[in-house]
C-alpha cells in the first residue's frame, strides 16, 4: 500500500472581499480537486466553491468535504473554514478543524484593512504558527513590484507586532481571479523571484503528533457494550495510551475522579495495545461504570491527571456580540468535549489591538473586536489546562444567543 502523505489543516483568513473564496476555489482548479466545469461563468466564477458551501451550511445540509481537500505531490491539504463562515472559530478552537497554517490575503489596491489585523491577531492567538502571505489582486494594480513593496511593508508592521520576523514569512504577489502565481510562475511579474502559492504551501511543517505531553482523551460518549461493559469514546488529543495503563477520568461523577486499569482498546472494530494522538478510540477501563462518566470528562494518567479549574485567567477575542460583555456575564464556553456555562470574574485589561500587549487601566465593558485578560469562574468543575503547556486543552469558543460570540484560550489555572 501507498504510503499516505502527511496532510495540513489549511484556513484562509483576511478582510472581507479581499479574495480569499475566489482563492480557495482557483486553487481547488489549479491542483486538479474540482473540473473547470464546475464553475459559474463571470465575475465570481471560482467564489462557487466557497459559496456552495455556505449555501449548504445555511441549509443544515452536511457538507460534501471532498469539495474542501486538495493534494500537490508532496502533502495533502484540507481547506478549513474561512472566518465569516458560521462556525468557524467555534470549529478551530475545539478541534474538529485546528488550522497548521494559514494563508493571509491582502488587497493589493487596499492594503491592510480592520479585518486583516483582526485575523492575523486571532491566527496567533489560536496557536497558528506558520503563515502565508497572498498579496491578492495584482491584476488590479498593474502588477506592480512597487504597490506589492508598500503593501509587504503594512503588513510586516502587523507580523512584527505579534512577535514574528516578517523576513521569515513568505509574501506573495498573486492574482485570485487571473491564477497568477498560484500554480505556475507569472509572466505578470518576472521581478517576482519567490515560490508560487502552491510552492510556498509545500514548504510548510506538517503537524507533529504531540506524542511527548501529557495523555488526555476528551470523552464524546459513553457506551454500554453487552460482554465489554462500560465503553467511553473519544479522541486522543495529545500523549500515548497502553493497555494496562492506570487512567483518571476527571471532573467524573466520583469527587475524586474515577480511576482504573486499561482492559482494551478499540479503534474500528479492531483491538489495539496503544493509541496516540488522533486516534478516535473506544476504551474500557475496569472498574469505571456508565455512571462515573460522562461527555466533557477527560481522561488521562493518574501520575499526571488533567487539571480541574475553579478558576483560570484567559485571553479572549470578541468576534461578534450584540452588546457588551460585563462583570457576572456567564455564557457557556465550549472547551474540548465540555460546554459549561462560565462567569466574567473581572474584566482584567484590555490589549492593544496593534501590539497585543496588555493596555493600563481595566474596562467596564467589551464590545466586538476587543481582546482582553479576564478572569473566569466555571459554574461547575470543569478540565481547563494551560493553552501554552497542552495547547487543545486550553483553547475554547464562548457561545451565546446560538453564535459563537468569542474565542480565546487559558493562560493560567488559578485555583
Ligand atoms: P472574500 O470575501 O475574501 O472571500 O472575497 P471574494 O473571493 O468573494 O472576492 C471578492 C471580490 O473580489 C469578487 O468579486 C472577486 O471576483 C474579486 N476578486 C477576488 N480576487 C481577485 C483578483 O485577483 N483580481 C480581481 N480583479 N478581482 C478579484
Amino acid at each position: 500500500m501507498a504510503k499516505e502523505k502527511e496532510h495540513i489543516n489549511l484556513a484562509f483568513i483576511g478582510h472581507v472581499d479581499h479574495g480569499k473564496s475566489t482563492l480557495v476555489g482557483h486553487l481547488l482548479l489549479k491542483a486538479g480537486a474540482i473540473a473547470e466545469q464546475q464553475l459559474d461563468d463571470g465575475e465570481n466564477k471560482f467564489r462557487f466553491v466557497m459559496d456552495k458551501l455556505g449555501e449548504e451550511r445555511e441549509r443544515g445540509v452536511t457538507i460534501d468535504l471532498a469539495h474542501q481537500k486538495f493534494s500537490t505531490n508532496k502533502y495533502d491539504y484540507t481547506v478549513v473554514d474561512c472566518p465569516g463562515h458560521r462556525d468557524f472559530v467555534k470549529n478551530m478552537i475545539t478541534g474538529a478543524s485546528q488550522a497548521d497554517a494559514a494563508v493571509l490575503v491582502v488587497d493589493a489596491k487596499d492594503g491592510v484593512m480592520p479585518q486583516t489585523k483582526e485575523h492575523m491577531f486571532l491566527s496567533m492567538t489560536l496557536g497558528i504558527k506558520q503563515i502565508i502571505i497572498a498579496i491578492n489582486k495584482m491584476d488590479m494594480v498593474d502588477y506592480a513590484e512597487d504597490r506589492f513593496n508598500e503593501v509587504k511593508e503594512e503588513v510586516g508592521v502587523l507580523l512584527k507586532s505579534i512577535g514574528r520576523n516578517p523576513a521569515d514569512v513568505p509574501f506573495i504577489p498573486l492574482s485570485a481571479f487571473e491564477g497568477d502565481n498560484i500554480k505556475e510562475k507569472s509572466d505578470n511579474m518576472t521581478w517576482y523571484k519567490g515560490g508560487t502559492l502552491m510552492e510556498e504551501l509545500d514548504k510548510l511543517t506538517p503537524p507533529e503528533k504531540p506524542v511527548d505531553l501529557p495523555l488526555r482523551i476528551p470523552i464524546q460518549d459513553v457506551y454500554s457494550i453487552t460482554g465489554v461493559g462500560t465503553v467511553p469514546v473519544g479522541r486522543v488529543e495529545t500523549g500515548i495510551m497502553k493497555k494496562g495503563d492506570n487512567v483518571i477520568f476527571l471532573p467524573s461523577s466520583n469527587v475524586n475522579g474515577a480511576t482504573g486499569e486499561v482492559k482494551s482498546i478499540e479503534m474500528h472494530h479492531e483491538q489495539f495495545e496503544v493509541a496516540e494522538p488522533g486516534d478516535n478510540i473506544g476504551f474500557n477501563v475496569r472498574g469505571v461504570g456508565k455512571n462515573d462518566i460522562r461527555r466533557g470528562d477527560v481522561a488521562g494518567h493518574t501520575n499526571d491527571a488533567p487539571t480541574v479549574a475553579k478558576e483560570f485567567t484567559a485571553q479572549v477575542v470578541v468576534l461578534q456580540h450584540p452588546g457588551v460583555i460585563t462583570i457576572g456575564y456567564t455564557p457557556v464556553f465550549h472547551c474540548h468535549t465540555s460546554q459549561t456555562a462560565c462567569t466574567f470574574l473581572e474584566l482584567t485589561s484590555k490589549l492593544d489591538p496593534a501590539t497585543g500587549q496588555p493596555q493600563e487601566g481595566t474596562p467596564d465593558f467589551l464590545k466586538t473586536g476587543d481582546a482582553a485578560i479576564v478572569q473566569i469562574k466555571p459554574t461547575k468543575p470543569m478540565v481547563m489546562e494551560e493553552a501554552q503547556k497542552i495547547p487543545p486543552m486550553g483553547r475554547f469558543a464562548i457561545r451565546d444567543m446560538g453564535q459563537t460570540v468569542a474565542a480565546g484560550l487559558c493562560l493560567k489555572v488559578t485555583s
